[in-house]
């Protein structure tokens, strides 16, 4: 991009910030890298309005890197529930316990060390030293790719490395030195969620519609290019919801994978199996319900999910004693963290309860 289009990028995004940027959002008063670093890692794949009261109750109850460090990871979990991507929670909980182990609990303000905690990556480390700290670093969350790649028409899907190397080059070139970098990240990032959406661009409030190739030849929604589709596998799971009294078995997850370190039902990959495992534990089955199945869908594949919810009159040990499985009171959702199918079929189940 020429210099002066660079520059004229910038004056106008800064500008429009002055009118129209957010600025009053939970983490950008009485700012810190520790609340930036939430902010940024819940805002990853989350909407600000759907991350505000995540953050609060994070905040309230972790108002700073050594307190995370110290929770559990159920806590951590179980305060993230609903907000999905797991491992970012998981991360987060690794990274304040490193803060707190390598750096005395104080947020690392150098761009290496920030890097290499968990879970963050370049955009996101730039974003927290240049939004809270004001150091200059250019950022390229998914809003910023939106509005680069429509504003230089660069074609391609920003997933591959050479179409990504280009839109960095590009959020170096207009990314300002000196104290403006921290208005003008947040002004690309709020532009991108406001005017610069996904399917309804309002191109003609935009500051950047004069340059903006995209605005010019009425093909934004060609931008950013889209990963070549494929349909999507379907695996199956079956799920055991085991009851006794007034309580259910939860079991915990393994801590990497799919759902880790989540609480859920125990799980099988065949109806056969989650036959044989109530015949092999000798269950004294009171009830049993087939629930409707129901489909969970990941990034890269569809979970068809059948429960059923089997009553056993008593408990029988192998299954007490089963590792990583609890029992608990059907009436309260547990305060662990919980797959969001699971918490689901826990409130089917509490509705299920006769009233008494
Ligand atoms: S002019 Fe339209 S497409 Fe271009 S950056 Fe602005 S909102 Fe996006």
């Amino acid at each position: 991009m020429q210099k002066d289009i660079a520059n004229w990028f910038s004056e106008q995004l800064l500008s429009w910030y002055q009118l129209h940027g957010r600025k009053t959002l939970p983490w950008q008063i009485n700012k810190s890298p520790y609340k930036t670093w939430l902010s940024e890692v819940m805002l990853q794949q989350t909407q600000v309005a759907t991350a505000i009261p995540y953050f609060e109750k994070f905040t309230r109850r972790f108002p700073d890197v050594t307190s995370l460090a110290a929770a559990s990871q159920d806590e951590v979990l179980h305060l993230w529930t609903g907000l999905g991507y797991y491992a970012r929670a998981r991360n987060l909980h690794k990274a304040a316990q490193i803060i707190a182990a390598e750096h005395n609990g104080k947020f690392p303000v150098e761009f290496e060390q920030v890097l290499a905690l968990p879970g963050i990556g370049r955009s996101t480390a730039g974003a927290i030293l240049s939004l809270a700290l004001g150091q200059h670093y250019p950022i390229l969350d998914g809003n910023c790719k939106r509005v680069l790649s429509r504003f230089a028409a660069i074609a391609g899907w920003p997933g591959n490395k050479k179409v990504e190397q280009q839109l960095w080059q590009l959020a170096e070139q207009v990314t300002p030195a000196g104290p403006d970098v921290t208005a003008f990240n947040q002004a690309m990032m709020d532009l991108g969620a406001t005017l610069c959406s996904r399917s309804k661009p309002r191109c003609a409030e935009c500051p950047l519609k004069l340059n903006c190739r995209a605005a010019l030849a009425g093909d934004q929604s060609l931008y950013p290019g889209k990963k070549s589709t494929k349909t999507l596998p379907e695996k199956h799971s079956y799920w055991l919801m085991l009851q006794h009294q007034q309580q259910v078995l939860l079991q915990q997850r393994p801590a990497s994978g799919l759902w880790g370190g989540l609480y859920g039902f125990i799980e099988f990959s065949s109806e056969q199996l989650r036959t044989d495992y109530i015949a092999l534990n000798q269950l004294q089955v009171s009830s049993s319900l087939d629930m409707p199945a129901f489909r969970h869908t990941f990034s890269h594949f569809h979970l068809w999910i059948t429960p059923q919810l089997v009553q056993i009159k008593t408990l029988p040990d192998s299954v007490q004693e089963q590792s990583n499985a609890q029992w608990f009171t059907i009436a309260q959702l547990p305060q662990v963290g919980l797959s969001a199918p699971a918490k689901i079929l826990l409130q089917q189940l509490q509705a299920l309860q006769p009233t008494e």
